[in-house]
Order: structure tokens, then sequence, then C-alpha cells
């Protein structure tokens, strides 16, 4: 089976985009298991010859949870069972947040590869807001603008040098 890499974070972030650039038009039909709606989420990518799965949780939908914040736990908690590399995904503009803090500790719990992704760094002036994501304590994070495609290379490279 192709090894599998699954974006994590809170709502609007940009995994959604990112995962849209990431597999193009390779979109993976499942079956949705009962109470929890999962297709759309799962596509196919490739990166310096080698082939992955991907996951966007934050298409996850599960019924009846209203919680913005029980969401993005179970989210998170089922990336850590399927994945084989987790990128965090977290918005430059917002900086860290509550919600994001939490993700952290659960992924540092789960001690499976991280990536973090620092998105909207839509021009060079925002590079400077990328330091304070160190602090999330998985090492270097990649800068990345969805908006405009960029760094969308060396998020690949990051997340495949980890598989
Ligand atoms: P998700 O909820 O994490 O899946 O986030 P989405 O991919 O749906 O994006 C949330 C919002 O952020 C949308 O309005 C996107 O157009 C916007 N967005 C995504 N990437 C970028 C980016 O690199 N820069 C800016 N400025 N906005 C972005
Ligand atoms: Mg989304």
């Amino acid at each position: 089976a192709r090894p599998v890499i699954a974006i994590v974070g809170r709502p609007n972030v940009g995994k959604s985009t990112i995962f849209n650039r990431i597999i193009g038009d390779r979109l993976a039909i499942v079956e949705d298991k009962p109470g929890v709606t999962r297709d759309r989420i799962y596509g196919t990518g490739e990166w310096t010859g080698r082939a992955f799965s991907v996951i966007d949780t934050g298409g996850i939908e599960i019924e009846g949870e209203d919680s913005l914040l029980r969401s993005v736990r179970m989210q998170a908690e089922l990336a850590i069972e399927e994945a084989d590399v987790i990128i965090f995904m977290v918005d430059a503009k917002a900086g860290i947040t509550t919600a994001d803090e939490e993700v952290a500790r659960m992924l540092f719990r789960s001690k499976k590869p991280i990536v973090v992704a620092v998105n909207k760094v839509d021009n060079l002036q925002r590079m400077d807001d990328i330091y304070e994501f160190y602090g999330l304590g998985f090492g270097d994070p990649v800068a990345l603008s969805g908006a405009h495609g960029m760094g969308i290379g060396d998020l690949l490279d990051a997340a495949v040098s980890k598989l």
C-alpha cells in the first residue's frame, strides 16, 4: 500500500487549498463509515518518484459533533491512526492559537513524524511571522502560500523525506 500523508489543523488555515494543490485531480473514492463522512478527502500524490496517499482531515465530518475543538481533536486522532507522516498546518496571519496548542500536544504524544506547514505566507514581509512556530517543538517550519502556490515543493520535500 502507498504511505499516507495526513494534513491536520484547525479550520480555515488552508488545509483543503493545499490538499487540492498536492493531489491535482487525483481524488480517490472511499466508502464512508457509519456516523463519519469522509469522501472527498482522500487523494493520491507523487513527488520525486514517491507515490503516496493524502488525507485532508478537515473534511472528515463527524455526525452530531458541533464543538470545533472536539472535531479538530477527533480529526487529529484519525490522522495519528492512519498517517505515516503528518502535515500540521497553521496560519502565519493568526499566529499560534489555543486549538493549535491542543493539536500540537496530541501530535507530540503520538511520536509520528511531523512537518509544520505555515500557510498564508503570501509575501516576503511575512517571512518573519514563521519564527514563532519553532515554539511548537517540531523543528523547522515550512513557509507556504496556498493562495500563490508557493512552498508546496519544499513541503513535499520535507514530508517525503520522513516517509
Ligand atoms: P481549511 O478549513 O483548513 O480547509 O482551509 P481552506 O483551504 O478552506 O482555506 C480557508 C480560507 O483561507 C479560504 O478563504 C482560502 O481562500 C484562504 N487561504 C488558503 N490559503 C491561503 C493563503 O496562502 N493565503 C491567504 N491569504 N489565504 C489563503
Ligand atoms: Mg477544508
